[in-house]
């Protein structure tokens, strides 16, 4: 089953065609898309446009950019969000050290926040982890995160980093830059039990190869797949089949039957 575990719909690069590709995405066999929620911004933005839709669900939570705005008004919001019955996860939340858009102790204790609101609330964590992976395995190991598990979404880091997060009951997600020639993570990816893997998009980031430099779209996630079929040596099918599964088992979700 295809799932995109991992979208911001809500952009406004999708304004001007936003039912349209969707349509193309449910046509083209996609079931189901988490729409990530990280801030005031997209939390306003995202639930009015789609909460009518029994396709998309929503994970709901404060990016490590935007822990400046981590205090107790803004935890209240997104704890009172986390409580809407199609939310499914807590996220994205984690380290971005790539770029200093908020202040590292800020975004400790932002994601520390988060840990405990997903246990709280006893849904499992998006994480969002870049050039910061023994901080990431350290806030998740003291704050019990394993207690809930979740996602490592755009997974970036190496295959022991990989195996240590799947001991805290974690999942592995790989956005389209498995179609790089230069970037596909063909290690980490060949190197996972199935059961632990996801597809995600970021969109409209991280476009695959065959678009590059363009706006993605959920279907990305079928370059994805077939990337992952490849580096595995098994056909596309099978990975579509086992990370559909893993989607529906990690956030407890039952997509309706897709288009005839
Ligand atoms: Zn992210
Ligand atoms: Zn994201």
């Amino acid at each position: 089953m295809l799932i995109d575990t991992h979208a911001h719909l809500d952009f406004p690069g999708f304004d001007e065609d936003r039912e349209q590709m969707l349509e193309r995405c449910w046509q083209s066999g996609l079931r189901a898309v988490i729409q990530v929620c990280f801030n005031r911004q997209t939390i306003a933005r995202g639930f009015p446009l789609f909460e009518e839709d029994p396709r998309i669900w929503f994970a709901v939570g404060l990016h490590p950019q935007a822990a400046d705005e981590y205090d107790e008004e803004t935890l209240a919001l997104v704890e009172e969000k986390s409580t809407h019955p199609r939310v499914v996860a807590i996220g994205e939340c984690g380290f971005d050290r790539f770029r200093d858009y908020a202040k590292v102790p800020n975004q400790e204790a932002c994601f520390r926040g988060m840990i405990r609101l997903a246990r709280r609330r006893k849904l499992p964590l998006v994480i969002h982890s870049r050039d910061a992976k023994e901080d990431t395995l350290r806030v998740l190991r003291e704050e019990h995160a394993e207690e809930v598990g979740g996602v490592m979404h755009c997974f970036s880091y190496d295959l022991e980093t990989a195996l240590e997060a799947i001991e805290l009951d974690f999942c592995i997600s790989f956005p389209c830059f498995v179609t790089y020639p230069k970037r596909n993570q063909a290690e980490v990816v060949a190197g996972l039990p199935l059961d632990r893997i996801l597809l995600e998009t970021d969109s409209p980031f991280i476009p695959p190869q065959r678009i590059r430099g363009k706006r993605n779209a959920p279907t990305g996630i079928i370059d994805s797949a077939e990337a992952i079929a490849a580096m595995r040596g098994i056909p596309a099918e099978e990975v579509i089949q086992a990370t559909g599964r893993n989607a529906c088992r990690l956030f407890g979700i039952a997509p309706p039957e897709g288009p005839a």
